[in-house]
């Protein structure tokens, strides 16, 4: 018969196993390092990686770093920070940041970013993919309604015209952080 190993009675250890933590699926507890619980984490990239549970567990350590890899090399790095990048960190600045240009517009109005999206840049692409065109930046389908996987979709300034409400600034900003009018190009 297999014994199976019981924890220590006391405050009872908290097992992570098969917990999720971002990108990171706890596969079992691993060696103590320097007095500190640590777990062997199966990460999606199909990587593992061992990760103290105190960085699990403040969110401090999301993915085996390839998440971080994605964004400095693929995304955010200068000069190449991609179109999707500036426009969630507008979006962010924008309604929670009082000091960022259109706050009032934006966060002063009650204007939120769902924190799935506030905390990861990943979880925004995963969930609106690419702007199909240059010409395409965010749009809050209710105006009166936050930034979240369900009120958002990618439209040209005409499309948005129909859509009368505050996505108008943020377009703005953001075709002027990219060097180009969105006038006489956008509509075919
Ligand atoms: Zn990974």
């Amino acid at each position: 018969m297999i014994q199976r190993i019981v924890m220590k009675r006391g405050p009872k250890p908290e097992d992570l196993t098969g917990k999720k933590f971002g990108r990171l699926t706890v596969i079992c507890e691993a060696n103590q390092k320097w007095g500190h619980r640590h777990w062997r984490c199966a990460c999606q990239c199909g990587r593992e990686c061992i990760v103290a549970g105190t960085e699990l567990k403040r969110s401090r350590t999301r993915s085996c770093g390839c998440v971080r890899r994605e964004i400095i090399h693929g995304e955010c790095a200068d000069p190449r920070k991609s179109r999707e990048y500036r426009i969630w960190s507008v979006m962010k600045s924008r309604c929670s940041n009082p000091k960022a240009t259109g706050y009032d517009y934006y966060g002063g109005r009650g204007i939120t970013v769902c924190p799935e999206w506030c905390n990861s840049f990943v979880q925004f692409l995963s969930d609106m993919g690419r702007a199909p065109t240059k010409f395409h930046s965010i749009d809050r389908i209710d105006p009166t309604g936050g930034y979240e996987p369900s009120n958002c979709r990618w439209a040209t300034p005409v499309e948005q015209a129909g859509n009368k409400g505050s996505s108008t600034s943020l377009r703005i900003r953001i075709t002027r952080g990219l060097r180009a009018s969105p006038r006489g190009n956008c509509s075919p």
